[in-house]
């Protein structure tokens, strides 16, 4: 009788938690220092093309920028922010592209993800970006669940910081339950805080649910990644064992053992 194999986050986790703010301004600032303050990861959107301008929303300059995300993820969030959707099809590869192209002389990787800007996004738009190197798109729509997404070109967040932040943040907290694999993810923008007068709701999210051993905090490419990594594990059949090809250790339940099986590994389940 073969054992009964679940996926886990890394360690043998089943819960994680990912944040997501867009627009690169100068209150990120505020909303990093808080996040490293306690151990949260966190993905950043950025329009390359707009560094450095002024404004009540001051954008961040490219060396604020390259200073200030360090241990996050840069993200695309299109060169200049147009309502893409409505863009032809020349200018969407431009703004995704040109995006891609600046960030990843700025920061030195390969950026595989967006958010849509201005939510936009269109059935067209999806099918060109994994032409164009983009693995996962994050839209404005929201689940109010810790599900993960069945789409990652269409992916929704929990919640907006705005709707039942602590609320959700409890029940994410009190879920007991390691047989599923769950997600918070969080976005907004920083400046909301400013506009609102409300750091003291972020603030207090990341005490509540920061630093726990039981979550794993992670930005959006590292989820992507680790889903990928799992879908490549090589299975015997009968299930006696198991082969990693990938570059990452990968986390399996088999029965009631958490075992990890290594990169270039392979492992026997029974
Ligand atoms: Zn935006």
């Amino acid at each position: 009788m073969s054992a009964k194999v679940h996926l886990c986050y890394p360690h043998g986790k089943y819960k994680a938690l990912t944040m997501s703010y867009d627009d690169a301004v100068e209150a990120d600032k505020r909303l990093v220092n808080i996040f490293n303050r306690h151990g949260i990861k966190g993905t950043f959107h950025l329009n390359s093309g707009l560094f450095g301008q002024a404004g009540a929303r001051r954008r961040l300059t490219e060396e604020e920028a390259v200073a200030l995300y360090q241990g996050h993820e840069v993200s695309a969030h299109t060169l200049t922010h147009p309502s893409i959707a409505r863009c032809p099809r020349e200018q969407m590869v431009h703004e995704v592209m040109e995006d891609r192209k600046n960030l990843e002389r700025l920061f030195g990787y390969t950026v595989r993800g967006m958010s849509y800007p201005n939510g936009s996004y269109s059935e067209q738009l999806k099918e060109m970006l994994p032409h164009l190197g983009i693995e996962y798109a994050r839209v404005v729509q929201t689940t109010g669940s810790f599900s993960l997404p069945d789409d990652w070109l269409e992916w929704k967040a929990t919640c907006h910081h705005k709707q039942q932040l602590m609320e959700h943040a409890e029940t994410f907290v009190g879920i007991d339950k390691p047989q599923h694999l769950i997600l918070m993810y969080v976005w907004g923008h920083s400046y909301e805080f400013d506009q609102d007068n409300n750091w003291e709701l972020i603030e207090q999210f990341c005490e509540f649910v920061g630093g726990r051993e039981e979550i794993w905090y992670a930005t959006n490419i590292e989820i992507v990644d680790y889903f990928k990594a799992y879908r490549q594990l090589r299975f015997s059949a009968g299930m006696e064992f198991v082969y990693n090809p990938t570059a990452q250790s990968v986390w399996i339940r088999a029965d009631e053992a958490v075992i990890e099986v290594k990169s270039g590994q392979q492992v026997t389940l029974v």
